[in-house]
């Protein structure tokens, strides 16, 4: 139920079994997954605490500097969007502290060891967390968990129904998935309430922080070069607004042009979403407002799901559906990561057919510098490379030719998950985990008609993509730089 300030309590899991210690200093708020001052669940309920025991409250985030195999491409979006953070919170009177970690020593105990220190410094009585159910980010909350000596909560800011709500294991595919949340969203899906500001000597509560900004964003060394793109602007006000111009613009026409990756057909709102820049929540609401049909009548209406020719119905599909049962698959699927953990079908039916011939094998440099046989899978190497999107409908076929020309089904994987986060605006996110795994592994699909390399894993060919659009005019959208080897 809806308790403090239309926070659904559900939303709230208690992480330890620390007592509160009454006269301890401010609740923090680690804000990791969601970066973002407005609509973010965790920092409103960290700041109904902090009025409750009537002590200040304070942000931190912690930055690990190429986190996930990002470089700067990834960490100019994020950072510059945790600017905004920080500037917006210094409206509102809330300070924020910037702690940085390298690659070095990126292991969950040195990272937990530098937040836990931190609290101790400024005596903090309650840490409010959110919810990232990745690998490391999940270790980290669990090293703070189990070590620190003050209540520990975790807020699910990301998802509109808390994964843990929609769901207690990892579910089959999107049709057992959709029922569950078809049900939960009509109670989950409301607008959010606004943070209030608070006194001005809230600020003290810590020692200002000098961030030199302009040496964060611009003198850290990545182990590999991505340059940033300059057609999409990081942060909560550009994604506001690319959301308010999607939806005047393209939305109209989002269930015929999505898969046509001649046009501007999709929302490009991903990154914002990876980032927590913007919260899913607030654009299923502004969705819902702009068709202004209730949402169980938007989902009843039409059962084909992504397939759709209804754009809210398509559109809410892919935002919350499918968004949402990637982070039940990362969550409670332990191998997320690897391939193992492909359904059995899946596995048995790779292995079945391991050594089968390839036609054409690659290694990942001839990946990753677009030298295939194939200009269209060039042509969407290129795109991503050099814009930080591949459109939607050619990340599929891109990864399928990926296990096809590789040697083997780990190899496929793990070209697919570096290439991706490394040149993808939004990748190292549950999403790519689970498009990779679904385009490789079959997961959240059925067992399609059995063929070489692929064994039941569906196949996808260039005429798929020729129905939906022209193959010539993308890959001359995409061409070879000039001096390219062949
Ligand atoms: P829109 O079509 O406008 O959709 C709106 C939002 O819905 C997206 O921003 C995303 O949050 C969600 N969404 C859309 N399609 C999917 C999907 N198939 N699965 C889950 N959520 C979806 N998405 C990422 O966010 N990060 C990734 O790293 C990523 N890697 C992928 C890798 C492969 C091999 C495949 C097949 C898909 C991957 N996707 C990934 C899913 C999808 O392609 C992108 O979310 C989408 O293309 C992003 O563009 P958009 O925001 O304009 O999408």
């Amino acid at each position: 139920m809806h308790n403090m300030k239309g926070i659904h309590e559900n939303r709230i899991r208690r992480l330890n079994n620390e007592d509160i210690i009454y006269e301890k200093g401010p609740v923090v708020y680690w804000m990791n997954r969601d970066g973002r001052v407005h609509d973010n669940w965790a920092l409103l309920y960290a700041q109904e605490r902090a009025r409750e025991l009537k002590v200040p409250l304070v942000v931190m985030y912690n930055l690990e500097i190429g986190f996930g195999g990002g470089g700067l491409r990834q960490h100019d979006f994020k950072v510059r969007g945790i600017r905004e953070v920080s500037e917006d919170l210094r409206k509102l009177n809330i300070p924020f502290y910037l702690l940085i970690h390298q690659k070095k020593n990126k292991d969950e105990k040195g990272q937990g060891k530098e937040m836990h220190d931190w609290l101790d410094s400024i005596d903090a009585g309650l840490l409010v967390t959110d919810f990232f159910p990745l690998r490391h980010p999940r270790a980290w909350a669990d090293y703070m968990r189990k070590n620190i000596e003050i209540p520990m909560y975790g807020v699910d800011a990301h998802n509109i129904v808390p994964t843990w709500v929609t769901s207690d294991k990892q579910e089959f595919a999107a049709r057992t998935m959709r029922p569950k949340l078809h049900r939960l969203l009509p109670e989950y899906l409301t607008n959010f309430p606004k943070m209030r500001k608070m006194k001005p000597d809230n600020m003290s509560a810590i020692d200002n922080q000098d961030i030199n900004w302009e040496d964060l964003l611009t003198g850290q060394k990545f182990s590999y070069d991505v340059s940033t793109v300059d057609w999409i602007n990081p942060g909560y006000t550009a994604g506001m607004s690319q959301l308010k111009v999607f939806i005047q613009k393209r939305f109209d026409v989002y269930a015929d042009e999505r898969n046509n990756g001649l046009v501007r057909g999709q929302s490009d709102l991903s990154p914002y979403l990876h980032y927590g820049q913007i919260a899913p929540q607030r654009v299923a609401w502004q969705v819902v407002q702009h068709v202004d049909v209730p949402i169980e009548k938007i989902l009843s209406a039409d059962r084909n799901g992504a397939a759709s020719k209804n754009s809210a119905a398509a559109f809410l599909e892919e935002l919350i559906i499918r968004r949402e049962l990637s982070d039940n698959y990362c969550f409670y699927n332990s191998d997320y990561d690897n391939t193992k953990g492909f359904h059995e079908w899946a596995q048995k039916t790779l292995n079945e057919h391991a050594n089968d011939k390839r036609e054409y094998i690659y290694t990942f440099k001839a990946f990753e510098d677009a030298r295939t046989h194939d200009e269209l899978w060039n042509a969407a190497q290129r795109e991503m490379v050099t814009t930080g999107k591949m459109h939607g409908y050619m990340r599929m076929y891109w990864a399928k030719k990926i296990l096809q020309w590789s040697r083997s089904i780990e190899e496929a994987y793990q070209t697919a998950i570096t290439l991706n986060d490394r040149y993808s605006l939004d990748g190292r996110d549950p999403n790519g985990f689970v498009g990779v795994a679904w385009s490789i592994g079959g997961v959240h699909d059925r067992a399609w008609f059995e063929r070489d390399v692929f064994g039941k894993i569906r196949y996808m060919a260039e005429s798929g993509v020729q129905k939906r659009f022209s193959v010539k005019e993308y890959i001359a959208k995409f061409p070879p730089e000039e001096n390219d080897e062949k």
